[in-house]
């Protein structure tokens, strides 16, 4: 086993945010409470944070309602002005991404060299994306009956309510700001309780670039006092949400019983990975590999069931046993370093507990399935092999390395048996035929399949979820819609 942990390092950067940040102002929450967040390498604590609760989330919304009003700056401010304070911010994030891309390493347990050159130009891409939308998003002209001028404006939705995940902090936070703010919205943004850092260190970088007051407000604190806070505001217009399928449900219940505040989601999956027998085998394990391990296994999009054709499945699951157990696991600042820990103690109980259910319903552990080392959360490469399509880990989003192989032997059950879960987000096919690949881009009820390649993502191509992974689309052009309203304008001539 070429697995290895080492002691982490302790960095040198100094952790220089760690408050609440309300117009424009860094300030304690209301109850002077902290919270600690913890480097998931060591399980040590990294910094206190201060905790926002639903009295701080009430300043923030006041001060994001007030940089709203029709009569302030950010109001006024000319649409290509909006652009250029996205791009200047843009241009922040570039020169301090060696700073954030440590940060997100220590809070979050990536491996650094992999926030830096996968995380970190996304980040950056995607701002710079939304930045040039800002002065382009325009209604139309529309030839109505009778003597009239008809026209649509696209508005800002208004306060715009989000809420985080962990798992790609600072690209989360760039997902959710970057379109809320090309469109003119304000925003109170609740971070995931455990990587608060990052996001309070772009905050820095969001009063550096010079952008009003109020009209961006970070909180960090947790889901069901912060998170609630912001879904059941009678003042926020809007709430975006990426996290679990099953807080999806309760954001969207909290705006059914509250002020109809419109909602997006950005939840689970538990994608189908499609391996046919016609593949680059050498391409197929490759990228089997990656969809399912990379960041740790803590995608929303990991290619968690992998379907093999009958014909190379032995030679499939052999060769990706060999892979995952050649996968090198150990300190996230280290380069050499492919996975880092799990985000915490509790993703890590759930991520074993899996296997144990793995187990025990009979599916075939080839290779990992413990934890590594003594301190923090690591957990070897796993691979379950003989997987059947009812098993709990064929069904429920496990979000950790742990990959499960499917079999099958022709398409017509294979459809059908990819669509088999409440989840649809994304899927992949692997194949040298042109037609096998377009029957499954069309007949998967996914918002996103990849052919012969896997998390392939660009601010322009739109992502998000069929089913119950989700509402709404992020990304491109399609992302602006969720950030606007239309308004019809008729005039009499
Ligand atoms: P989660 O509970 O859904 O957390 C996502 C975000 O929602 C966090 O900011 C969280 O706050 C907040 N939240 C939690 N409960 C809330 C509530 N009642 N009202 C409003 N906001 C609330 O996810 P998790 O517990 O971190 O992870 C659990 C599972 O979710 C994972 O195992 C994985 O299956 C899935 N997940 C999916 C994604 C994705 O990208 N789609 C990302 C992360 C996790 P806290 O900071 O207090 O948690
Ligand atoms: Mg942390």
């Amino acid at each position: 086993m070429a697995t290895v942990v080492t002691e982490p390092q302790t960095s040198k950067i100094p952790i220089k945010q760690t408050k609440i940040l309300i117009d424009n102002k860094w300030v304690p929450s209301v109850s002077g409470k902290t919270f600690d967040t913890i480097n998931p390498a060591t399980g040590q604590v990294l910094a206190s944070v201060a905790e926002a609760d639903a009295a701080d989330v009430d300043l923030a919304v006041k001060a994001a309602r007030k940089a709203f009003h029709s009569k302030a700056h950010w109001r006024r401010m000319s649409a290509s002005e909006r652009g250029k304070l996205i791009n200047r911010l843009a241009d922040l994030i570039e020169k301090n991404a060696d700073e954030l891309a440590t940060l997100e390493s220590l809070d979050n347990g990536k491996p650094k060299h992999v926030a830096a050159a996968a995380d970190l130009p996304l980040v950056i891409a995607c701002y710079r994306y939304y930045a040039g939308w800002a002065d382009k998003i325009q209604g139309k002209t529309i030839p109505i009956s009778g003597d009239y001028f008809c026209y649509t404006r696209h508005e800002p939705v208004g306060v715009v309510g989000q809420i985080i995940p962990w798992n790609f902090p600072l690209l989360m936070q760039a997902w959710k700001l970057a379109p809320a703010l090309a469109c003119g919205n304000t925003v109170v943004l609740k971070v995931a309780e455990q990587t608060p850092l990052s996001a309070l260190r772009v905050g820095e970088l969001i009063l550096e670039a010079g952008f009003p007051e109020g009209v961006v407000n970070i909180l960090p604190g947790y889901g069901p006092t912060a998170g609630g806070a912001i879904a059941r505001h009678m003042d926020i217009d809007k709430v975006a949400f990426t996290g679990s399928t099953e807080v999806g449900h309760l954001i969207m219940k909290a705006a059914a019983d509250t002020n109809l505040k419109r909602v997006t989601l950005e939840l689970g999956g538990k994608s189908p990975n499609i391996v046919f027998a016609d593949a680059d085998m050498n391409e197929a394990v490759e990228g089997s590999h990656f969809a399912l391990f990379f960041n740790q296994g803590q995608c929303c999009c990991a290619g968690s069931r992998v379907f093999v054709e009958e014909k190379v499945y032995d030679e499939f699951v052999s060769r990706s046993t060999e892979r995952a157990k050649r996968r090198v696991v150990g300190n996230p600042l280290d380069k050499k370093t492919e996975q880092g820990p799990q985000v915490d103690k509790d993703q890590f109980d759930k991520v074993l507990g899996y296997v144990e259910s793995g187990k025990k319903e009979g599916a075939k552990l080839q290779c990992g399935g413990e934890r590594i080392g003594e301190h923090g959360y690591f957990v070897a490469p796993t691979v379950f092999a003989d997987v059947k399509d009812d098993m709990k880990i064929a069904q429920e989003e496990i979000f950790g390395p742990v990959m499960s192989i499917l079999k099958f032997k022709d398409m017509d059950e294979l459809v059908d048996r990819a669509n088999k879960t409440i989840y649809g987000l994304a899927a992949a096919v692997w194949t040298r035929d042109i037609g096998k690949a377009h029957h499954i881009a069309n007949n998967v009820r996914a918002g996103t399949v990849w052919v012969n390649c896997f998390d392939v993502f660009d601010a322009a191509a739109p992502f998000g979820g069929f089913k119950q992974s989700g509402l709404g689309r992020e990304l491109g052009e399609y992302g602006l819609q969720q950030y606007s309203e239309i308004k019809t304008v008729t005039v009499k001539l």
